[in-house]
């Protein structure tokens, strides 16, 4: 008889909520890991350095357990069929498993349910990606808020640090004991190493210490580039929250704007491909795709803009300022569909966050919740004056910048900007 741990976006053996409720109350427990083909076959590029980092993390994890006599198991196909696999090789008690928000995962846990409840065997979810998960923060008449301010007043006034638990599992005994298990190979999920590094997981003090002040400046090292950690839970949301509390309250109001982020996804599903606003959903995108292509390829001939595709496109990241400025040139600039930058980014980021960039996107487009109003459209020129003063962070990721091989900028900024006003105005007039 097994019980089953099932990891997914939280792939660390400390701290994690739904590992040590499965210790602690089962024998013969079971990590498992699908590598799950109806996330994979969506993938393009092969290359693709995230999925690289989780079968690494992976890899880390089963080295960790093979020392306590115990090892992952690791498949690779469509998470029914694996736990319909799994059922007819072992007798299943339970199946544990930290819940995750995200539209196609809560229908796939939903099914999975349902399969195991046929076979009279439970599974288990435990909150353990958020502080607050969806549901927990919600207005006077027990709606979910709308806007972020209201909504982390809230979180803060019910976020106590002392109280934070660390789920450090203490029961190694009751890991189910097996001989160390074969990882599959990325080549044999038709994957390979990407060229791209990956940031550390260690949060550094001192940039989170100065974040207030250092945050909005791309040439700097001033934020913390944590964000994979967080996607596929290599950290964990409670240390890192409450070492927030206790160095730089800005920081820690990032994370609640990510947990924002996430509630609203959970709560209006319907935004992953629709304006949180549906009359925003009338603006007649102009869609032109040799733009699109130079936008993507950071030849657009605004400076600021181009370095920061750039930099998405060598390394995976862009600073978040800087995404902010190309996803409103995108969209106001270039009337642009918001979704098309969602869908590179989403290709693109390391840190890809589906709420987080949809919300984001929809933010600089001006469709979302509490959104960057649409009259208002970031001036590139002088968003670079401000944030980008010495030209550092440009010249870093346009070498020819001082050339006759760097393009004229491909639109007029007072042009883009009377044509994004009246065209979202009579859009929003009909
Ligand atoms: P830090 O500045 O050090 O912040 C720490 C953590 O807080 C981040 O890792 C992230 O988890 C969270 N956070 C910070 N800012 C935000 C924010 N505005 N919204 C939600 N969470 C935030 N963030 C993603 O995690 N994934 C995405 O796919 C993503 N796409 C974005 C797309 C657009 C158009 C915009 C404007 C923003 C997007 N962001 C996204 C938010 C933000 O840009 C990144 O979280 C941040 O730049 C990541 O760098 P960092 O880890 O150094 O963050």
């Amino acid at each position: 008889k097994v019980s089953i741990f099932w990891f997914r976006r939280d792939l660390r053996l400390d701290d994690n909520h739904g590992l040590f409720e499965a210790l602690k109350d089962n024998e013969n427990v079971l990590p498992l890991f699908i590598f799950d083909k109806n996330i994979l076959d969506k993938l393009e590029n092969k290359a693709d350095a995230r999925v690289e980092f989780i079968h690494d993390q992976v890899s880390k994890i089963h080295q960790e357990l093979s020392k306590k006599g115990s090892s992952i198991l690791v498949k690779y196909g469509e998470p029914e069929a694996i736990f319909t696999e799994l059922s007819n090789d072992f007798e299943i008690q339970s199946v544990h498993t930290n819940r995750d928000y995200e539209p196609y995962a809560n229908d796939r846990d939903e099914k999975v349910a349902k399969l195991l409840n046929k076979k009279d065997i439970q599974l288990h979810l435990y909150k353990d990606q958020m502080i607050f998960e969806p549901g927990e923060i919600l207005n006077g008449s027990g709606e979910f808020y709308k806007v972020f301010t209201p909504f982390s007043k809230v979180w803060l006034s019910k976020f106590d640090p002392e109280k934070i638990k660390d789920f450090k599992p203490m029961h190694w005994k009751n890991l189910f004991q097996s001989h160390s298990l074969e990882i599959i190979q990325l080549e044999e999920m038709g994957f390979k190493k990407s060229e791209i590094s990956i940031p550390s997981k260690t949060a550094n003090e001192e940039v989170i210490s100065n974040y207030h002040e250092t945050r909005d400046f791309p040439a700097k090292n001033g934020t913390s580039r944590l964000g994979i950690h967080l996607r596929f839970g290599t950290i964990s949301i409670r240390k890192l929250a409450v070492k927030a509390s206790e160095l730089n309250a800005t920081f820690l109001n990032e994370l609640i704007w990510r947990e924002f982020y996430m509630m609203i996804l959970a709560y209006n599903p319907q935004v992953v491909d629709k304006a949180f606003k549906p009359a925003y959903d009338q603006i007649p995108w102009r869609n032109d795709e040799e733009e699109f292509a130079a936008w993507c390829e950071g030849m657009t001939g605004y400076p600021i803009v181009d370095a920061g595709m750039r930099e998405l496109n060598e390394t995976g990241y862009m600073h978040n300022r800087v995404r902010m400025v190309v996803a409103s040139f995108l969209t106001k600039h270039l009337l642009i569909d918001w979704r098309w930058g969602e869908t590179y980014f989403a290709e693109k980021l390391l840190d890809y966050e589906l709420s987080s960039n949809n919300g984001g996107w929809q933010w600089a487009a001006g469709t979302g919740t509490d959104a960057q109003p649409y009259f208002r459209v970031f001036n590139p020129t002088s968003q670079q004056e401000k944030f980008d003063k010495n030209w550092k962070y440009i010249k870093k990721w346009i070498l020819e910048i001082n050339s006759d091989k760097y393009p004229k900028p491909i639109v007029d900024h007072k042009f883009a900007r009377q044509r994004a006003i009246n065209t979202y105005k009579s859009a929003l007039n009909q």
